[in-house]
């Protein structure tokens, strides 16, 4: 049985990312910070290895390490999507932006990334297993006050094609970019909601339609298969072609 780590995967796209590879047989860790979603996670699928952690805090990161080595064993660990982070793009005016603010949005996804993909190193070579980073297109382009997000997501595009250049032949690293991705259906009860969105918001997208966690998930399962086993360094935009559309002002 395959084996992965998720962070930021009791909700929101990462839930997303566990449910697939729970229905492919897999199993699964979490790393989330929001101990009433893994609750509910964990309610849901005794199965899971559930831990409340903050990626950005370094001693967490490593105690939550330990006990994913003793659950994997041996055989160590095939993936690990490093997902998790302050979801919200928008840090407000620079003018208004505190050094504390920045560093939350740097500390949750890039240091974060560093830590955990650090922690969990010596398990995915035992595997020749592979790492997932998820970035997002607001790496490549920006609406205004997205400054700490967009600094954090390019961070992790570059620190992909690092990590897959350092820790080839045995490790590959690879980087999503998601466009818009509804996640209000993968959310806790508390705070879970049903799509709705407009025409105006389909039609934003040459796919007609908003991007869905299950066409994240897809390329999570296929970038940690043998069929990308050629593929490492790469970043994938995932966004319904959003980002390529051609905007003229009128
Ligand atoms: P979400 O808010 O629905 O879920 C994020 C999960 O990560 C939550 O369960 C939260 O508790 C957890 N988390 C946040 N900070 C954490 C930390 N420091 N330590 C541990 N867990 C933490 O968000 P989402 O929309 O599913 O986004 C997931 C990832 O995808 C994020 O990195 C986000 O930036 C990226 N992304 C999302 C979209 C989108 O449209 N949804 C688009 C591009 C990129």
């Amino acid at each position: 049985m395959k084996t992965a780590l998720v962070t930021g995967g009791a909700q929101g796209i990462g839930h997303g990312i566990v449910s697939r590879l729970r229905n492919d047989g897999w199993r699964v860790a979490i790393f989330d910070l929001d101990r009433e979603a893994l609750d509910e996670m964990q309610a849901g699928d005794v199965d899971l290895l559930c831990h409340a952690v903050d990626v950005g805090d370094e001693g967490q990161v490593v105690e939550a390490a330990r006990a994913v080595a003793d659950w994997i064993g041996p055989q160590g660990l095939d993936l690990l999507v490093s997902n998790a982070g302050i979801s919200d793009p928008v840090s407000g005016p620079l003018e208004d932006l505190s050094l504390a603010d920045w560093r939350r949005w740097q500390d949750s996804h890039v240091t974060g990334a560093f830590l955990t993909i650090r922690a969990l190193l010596p398990l995915l070579r035992q595997a020749r297993g592979s790492i997932v980073t998820m970035a997002s297109t607001r790496a490549l382009q920006s609406e205004p006050d997205c400054e700490a997000y967009a600094a954090a997501k390019g961070a992790l595009v570059a620190m992909t094609h690092a990590l897959a250049v350092s820790l080839g032949p045995e490790v590959r690293a690879n980087c999503i970019l998601p466009g818009w991705i509804e996640t209000g259906p993968w959310q806790k009860s508390a705070n879970r909601s049903a799509p709705a969105h407009s025409d105006r918001d389909r039609d934003q997208h040459p796919v007609g339609r908003v991007g869905r966690v299950e066409d994240i998930a897809g390329l999570v399962v296929w970038l940690a298969s043998d069929e990308a086993g050629f593929i490492t360094g790469q970043r994938f935009v995932v966004d319904g072609g959003m980002s390529v559309r051609m905007i003229y002002a009128d």
